[in-house]
């Protein structure tokens, strides 16, 4: 099973999430972590995993052959990041061609589809695939390179990690942009990590839109769950989501986060609750699919 930790904004305890769920269930199930943050990848901190391959990670960039090009301007046409640009004439010369590396998100349209066969492919270095483990804990994470602007050809690297047979948990970038959606395709389940104030609404909503067209099943975990409003569950239970989990705003949590320890290491008392939250996403799972079929 493929569970995602996902939050509309940043900052509201989602990788906390991630990573007490997986070390609260290492000692009965099979688990993988992936790291998909990959502008800023920091699970580690708290699980501290041994690092054992280290693989560069690239994506294929069009070179064009100005021998073969007429300038005909498809390939700017098929690209819909608007990676090529192709000039019109000028100083004696039949065009000019522009490629812009960094918005190119290697799909290949344009070499596929150009009538002169005048593209092929060059590697470019985007970042950095890493896969180790923390104890039991398979654990895979990936770096994107500073100053790189696309992070989903990275991420799509990390996901072919994954090994379906175990339970995969799943740190999703924050938001609700092409990097999420990157991330939580082919989640089984997704938990929506929020906290009770207006931002926390406004964003949790987008998300669940979001999960909603992805057509992934999804639950909301409410952290700092006793501090602002009400406004949250009160959505929640208008819209039928389920409230997984609520965990209460804790200054020793706090405290054990700023350290980089994982807060089932330090209040084991957690763990329990970890493990209920995952049960009620395989009950969850059984209801949507029994329902489905
Ligand atoms: S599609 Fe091919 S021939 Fe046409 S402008 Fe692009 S590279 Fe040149
Ligand atoms: S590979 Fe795709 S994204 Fe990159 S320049 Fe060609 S069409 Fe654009």
């Amino acid at each position: 099973m493929i569970i995602s930790v996902a939050s509309g904004k940043g900052g509201t305890g989602k990788t906390t999430i991630a990573v007490s769920l997986s070390l609260s269930i290492e000692s009965i199930e099979d688990v993988q972590f992936l790291d998909c943050d990959v502008e800023e990848p920091n699970a580690h901190i708290f699980l501290k995993p041994t690092i054992k391959t280290q693989n560069k990670a690239y994506i294929p960039v069009p070179q064009i052959d100005e021998t073969r090009c007429n300038y005909c301007g498809r390939c700017a046409e098929v690209c819909v990041y608007n990676a090529i640009a192709i000039l019109p004439p000028s100083e004696g010369k039949k065009g000019n061609s522009l490629i812009f590396p960094q918005l190119c998100h290697g799909c290949g349209a344009c070499s596929a589809l150009c009538p002169q066969g005048a593209i092929k492919e060059v590697n470019r270095e985007i970042g950095v695939v890493e896969a180790g483990n923390c104890g039991r804990i398979e654990f895979i994470q990936g770096r994107l390179n500073i100053g790189e602007a696309i992070s989903p050809p990275l991420i799509r690297q990390v996901k072919k990690h994954i090994k379906p047979e175990k339970t995969v948990i799943i740190d999703v970038p924050p938001g609700t942009s092409c990097p999420v959606v990157a991330s939580l395709k082919g989640s089984d389940y997704s938990i929506l990590v929020t906290e009770p104030t207006p931002f926390g609404l406004n964003d949790l909503i987008l998300a669940v839109e979001l999960l909603k067209i992805m057509n992934i099943p999804f639950g909301v975990v409410i952290n700092r769950a006793d501090l602002g409003t009400d406004e949250v569950d009160k959505y929640c239970y208008e819209q039928d989501i389920p409230v997984l989990m609520r965990i209460p705003f804790k200054r020793e949590v706090a405290i054990t986060y700023s350290k980089g320890e994982p807060m089932v290491k330090v209040f084991p008392q957690y763990k329990k609750d970890f493990t209920d939250l995952f049960n009620k996403i395989k009950k969850e799972r059984c209801k949507r699919e029994n329902r489905d079929s």
